[in-house]
């Protein structure tokens, strides 16, 4: 006998809520709609429509490997993040709403039709860079990742999401490469989780993203020593800057930003209500006295 769609997705609700997962509800939701080809609204409109013997095999697949912590990212091979899907491989870091910070925090003070360039240190699947030129029409951007086959990632979803002509991205060693550009938004959410730390987190997490976009040191804060600084060299005088901070980094990174000379250096709380963007700007020609 075949299952419909509404015992499939109470049979994988149960299931995973039998596995300890932190979202069940959701997870199931997301798995059963891709591998039963169906929308969100199906399950409601047509919920004794059966499975094909090929979907619920594709379910028990989807439904196995989240049972051992593999993250729904990686099953569908996408993810929504501010108004944009992006596709996510394990060789980028899955973009989190906690991101979405950043990007509303610099559209903030961006002009609709204003022609700045965009720099994303560490652009990874692209999710910071590819969701404000989405937004801004005008803006073109620069991504720069060390891992190659991050870039291939942002490459396609620059593609898919139409944004391509307005991309460059380049493997680099954060700014190294960087000589005579400058811009009007440097970007970044690099690694900050203390090494000691990385054991600590969830499996998915621990075990399934790369450790490159999350090590940041015996103390997390081993890239923003190189990037405050950097920062404030590849940004024009009156330039601004956004980057993510772990919920317990404000006051240390906030120093660093202000020893490499920003003003107007503040951090921005997420939709949890933790710290986690310190934003400034470089001082103007005027003010540079
Ligand atoms: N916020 C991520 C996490 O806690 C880490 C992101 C990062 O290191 N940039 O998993």
């Amino acid at each position: 006998m075949s299952l419909n769609l509404v015992q499939a997705w109470k049979g994988a609700r149960a299931r995973l809520e039998a596995a300890g997962l932190s979202g069940p509800v959701i997870d199931a939701r997301l798995l059963v709609e891709a591998a039963a080809d169906a929308t969100r609204v199906d399950i409601v409109t047509d919920p004794h429509r059966a499975l094909t013997p090929e979907q619920e095999a594709r379910l028990e697949d989807y439904l196995s490997r989240r049972e051992r912590r593999e993250p729904v990212s990686h099953i569908l091979g996408r993810k929504g993040f501010w108004k944009i899907m992006l596709g996510v491989t394990k060789d980028v870091l899955t973009p989190r709403p906690d991101t979405e910070t950043v990007v509303e925090y610099a559209l903030r003070d961006f002009p609709e039709h204003a022609a700045w360039s965009v720099l994303d240190l560490g652009v990874g699947s692209g999710a910071i860079l590819l969701a404000l030129l989405a937004e801004r029409p005008a803006a073109k951007g620069l991504g720069v990742d060390v891992s190659e086959e991050a870039l291939a990632v942002a490459r396609d979803n620059a593609a898919a999401l139409d944004l391509a002509g307005r991309v460059a991205l380049l493997r680099g060693d954060w700014t190294a490469g960087l000589d005579g550009d400058r811009f009007d938004l440097v970007v970044s959410n690099p690694p900050y989780i203390a090494s000691h730390v990385i054991e600590t987190l969830e499996p998915e997490v621990r075990d399934h993203e790369p450790r490159l976009a999350l090590e940041g040191g015996a103390d997390g804060l081993d890239h923003y020593r190189v990037l405050a600084p950097e920062i404030l060299r590849v940004l024009k005088p009156g330039g601004r800057f956004a980057v993510e901070i772990g919920y317990d980094q404000k006051d240390a990174v906030e120093a660093l930003f202000k020893e490499a000379g920003a003003v107007f250096v503040q951090t921005i709380r997420d939709l949890g209500d933790r710290d986690r963007v310190v934003a400034g700007e470089k001082k103007t020609l005027e003010t540079a006295g």
